[in-house]
């Protein structure tokens, strides 16, 4: 069959087709946002397999978060009838991890190695530089953790790096302290993941040799974002006899990890070193209607050094971008929830909404709002499932039980929750640590006296979870482990203990889930507590994706970041305020300034259908109210794309409703030459309503007409209802009495 006329590529369009069913060769892809990369990618594993050249184990795919690996299995199994068990698909870290799990030895690590999350690796260069004696004034740890994650992604071990000055010189012997501290502990930092992984296939052979010649084709998603050390690591396991064929796709646009490592440059080396004859382009849009596609292109056209596309979409302008301008903060959650619940009236599902932001700090009002509003919501990111105080304290014994030379485990619940063991034996524990060269847990037989005692008491604890927990099931072993911990107790004694309670109730139900799909896989490991280990190392990798109110129909919470890749129906991008979104570290820095632009081409592309835009005048961040400009990426935003809708603080209304309804605030755009409609208060509205006409709602009860937008289907009026607060309604829907 020609290889066009496969049901497979039957919908997709002639660019994509051909990219689909390209012969087994290297291949990038560069194309804006929404014009089906993604799609592409899944589409050719599918075409690859159909085409009986290869099998599922010969396929490696990366996508950039664990969900999107998920919902590429979900449709590679809708798409073909296989099994996707021996198929290698997850992220970088992920698929790392696997294979570290697979060749522990070789890669001089024990098998239940433990993979420190960004927060315990910075606890645990905290510790470091005070068992060293370290002034962290001099090398605050955040910067030596930069530093050393840096180090790593360029592929660098501390004698690799080169250090001219005293400075770096010292923070080069930091790495190497941090680096013994972590193999005593055999503990793995995420960019020791990758780096151990790269090490481990460059050095050995014949586990090179294998893999080369296991994946025949490697897919690479978000190409754009690959490090340095990543990309290395591709063309590692491409190179070798014969090479498989490294099939990535990727938009320049839409590269937002530069402050991570990622390279851009990586794309045109790709090119080059990989001989890539044609990079084939799509410029199709398949997901956004065309005012916001419009607006994503005028925003990313203001960036320089661009590779250069253009999108188009079949599929008209939709509905203006709706902007609005709020006094404070919470007038801006308070708008975008009325909006949400009048979206979710009109028949949207809530997992079609997102609300993104451009820092984690500014999900807390937006969640206060929903939660007061009895929105169901679920928070991508900020403080997620397994990143709580409780489930971190839970999983520190967990940790002890597969490790207990587990040090950042160790000193997290040595005397939690508390049981007399105070500061003084802690550090006399460390520097016993030190003399021995041992983890904290292997020094305690060295110590004598009181802190002896008290110290020996936690190990015999450690030593009694592990015998009783060898035998049992995973979602037991950690029942078991929260009651012998005392964790439970404690909570339990604790005033505002009953969510934490709930959440660790929730950890069992996220190990039996962990093991409901872990007997689906073939890879389970077999030996004790190897499952346990799996499971943390899965706690470590997807923390936040597992949260309480899975499967439930939930507003989606995000920072842009989160959102890359992902879609929905409707969009709601709060904070558009100079300082925020451009950041306030990227703005004086032109570079900067370019990866926030692109940051807020993502944001702005992630919409199907309804776009939201907002600001607001001052707002509460980090205990400081803020008074910052509104953005310059609305400026960049043509006119006509967009609308306008008033400031609606009720301090606002007599105000406002001199002003009328379509009016842009004060100040914004003076320049624009499309004048709003002048106010009318008389002006008849369907039903034969007014501005300022006095109706009753059957829930919110009396109010009055304040402003009126759009027109047939879509008319609205803004409703003060006095104590029911200002909402905007839907005519058609609202049933609304005059009185
Ligand atoms: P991003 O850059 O944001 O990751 P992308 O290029 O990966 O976007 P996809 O997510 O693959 O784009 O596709 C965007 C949307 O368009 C999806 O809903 C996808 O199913 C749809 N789509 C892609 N190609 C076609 C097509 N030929 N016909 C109809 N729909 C399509
Ligand atoms: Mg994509």
């Amino acid at each position: 069959m020609p290889a066009t006329s496969s049901p497979l590529v039957a919908h997709l369009n002639e660019a994509q087709q051909r990219a689909v069913t390209l012969p087994a060769q290297h291949a990038l892809i560069l194309a804006g946002a929404g014009s089906g990369k993604t799609r592409v990618l899944t589409t050719r594993i599918a075409w690859l397999l159909s085409q009986g050249d290869c099998s599922p184990a010969n396929i490696l795919a990366v996508t950039f978060t664990n969900k999107a690996a998920k919902e590429m299995v979900a449709r590679l199994t809708a798409m073909l009838p296989i099994n996707t068990r021996g198929m290698w698909i997850g992220t970088f870290h992920g698929l790392c991890n696997r294979l570290l799990r697979a060749h522990h030895r070789d890669a001089g690590l024990p098998q239940l190695f433990q993979i420190l999350d960004s927060a315990d690796q910075l606890a645990a260069i905290k510790r470091l530089l005070k068992t060293l004696n370290i002034d962290d004034e001099k090398f605050p740890p955040r910067e030596l953790q930069h530093f050393i994650n840096a180090q790593k992604e360029a592929g660098l071990r501390p004698e690799a790096v080169e250090a001219w000055d005293d400075y770096t010189k010292r923070r080069v012997e930091l790495y190497r302290e941090y680096e013994a501290q972590c193999q005593r502990e055999s503990v793995v930092d995420f960019a020791e993941l990758l780096l151990r992984c790269y090490e481990l296939l460059e050095r050995n052979e014949p586990v090179r040799r294998h893999y080369q010649g296991r994946f025949r084709h490697i897919l690479v998603d978000e190409f754009q974002d690959t490090n340095v050390l990543q990309y290395r690591w591709l063309k590692l396991l491409a190179g070798g006899e014969p090479p498989a064929s490294l099939f990535c796709v990727g938009d320049d646009d839409q590269s937002i990890y530069a402050f991570r490592g990622a390279e851009v440059g990586n794309m045109r080396d790709f090119e080059r070193e990989f001989h890539i004859q044609e990079v084939i382009r799509l410029e199709q849009n398949y997901r956004s209607h065309g005012n916001i596609l419009d607006a994503a292109n005028a925003i990313i056209r203001n960036n320089a050094g661009r590779l250069g596309k253009n999108l188009w979409t079949e599929s008209g302008a939709g509905e203006p971008i709706r902007i609005f301008e709020a006094f404070e903060d919470k007038d801006e959650a308070r708008w975008i929830v009325d909006e949400v619940q009048q979206l979710v009236r009109e028949g949207a599902l809530r997992a079609d909404i997102a609300l993104l932001y451009r820092s984690n700090a500014q999900s807390r009002v937006l969640e206060h709002a929903l939660f007061s509003a009895g929105i169901p919501y679920r928070v991508y990111g900020g403080l997620r499932f397994f990143e709580r105080q409780e489930i971190k304290h839970a999983l520190a014994y967990l940790r002890l039980i597969a490790n207990p030379d587990d040090d950042t485990a160790f000193a997290r619940v040595v005397n939690f929750p508390t049981r007399g063991i105070g500061a003084r034996s802690v550090e006399a524990l460390q520097e016993a640590a030190r003399t021995w060269n041992t983890s904290l847990y292997a020094a305690v037989p060295h110590l004598s006296g009181k802190p002896g005692t008290s110290l020996g008491h936690f190990v015999r604890l450690v030593e009694n979870l592990r015998r009783d927990t060898a035998k049992l099931q995973l979602p037991e072993l950690v029942d078991h482990v929260l009651d012998a911990s005392g964790l439970r107790a404690h909570y339990q004694a604790e005033r505002e203990g009953r969510e934490r309670l709930e959440n660790l109730d929730e950890l069992i139900a996220a190990a039996a889930n962990f093991v409901a799909e872990a007997q689906a896989d073939t890879d389970a490991l077999a030996a004790d507590h190897a499952l346990l280990a799996d499971f943390l190392a899965h706690a470590s990798l997807e923390a936040g994706e597992h949260q309480a109110d899975q499967g439930m129909d939930a507003v989606q919470l995000m920072t842009v970041h989160a959102a890359k890749g992902l879609e929905f129906d409707a969009v709601f991008l709060s904070g558009l305020e100079e300082g925020l979104f451009p950041h306030e570290n990227s703005i004086q820095d032109p570079d900067g300034l370019e990866e926030e632009r692109r940051l807020m081409y993502v944001a702005v592309t992630r919409a199907r259908k309804r776009l939201y835009i907002s600001f607001a005048q001052s707002r509460m961040l980090h205990g400081q109210t803020r008074y910052h400009p509104r953005s310059r990426f609305l400026e960049e935003i043509p006119e006509g794309l967009t609308r306008w809708l008033t400031p609606q603080h009720p301090r606002s209304f007599a105000q406002e409703s001199s002003r009328g309804f379509y009016q842009p605030p004060r100040g914004a755009f003076s320049s624009r030459a499309a004048t709003p409609p002048a106010p009318k208060s008389t002006q008849e509205l369907p039903g034969g309503l007014r501005i300022g006409q006095l109706v009753a709602h059957a829930r919110f009860g009396k109010g009055v007409i304040i402003a009126a937008e759009g027109s047939g289907s879509d008319a609205r009026v803004q409703i003060n209802f006095g104590d029911a607060g200002v909402k905007w309604l839907l005519l058609g829907v609202a049933k609304l009495e005059p009185c």
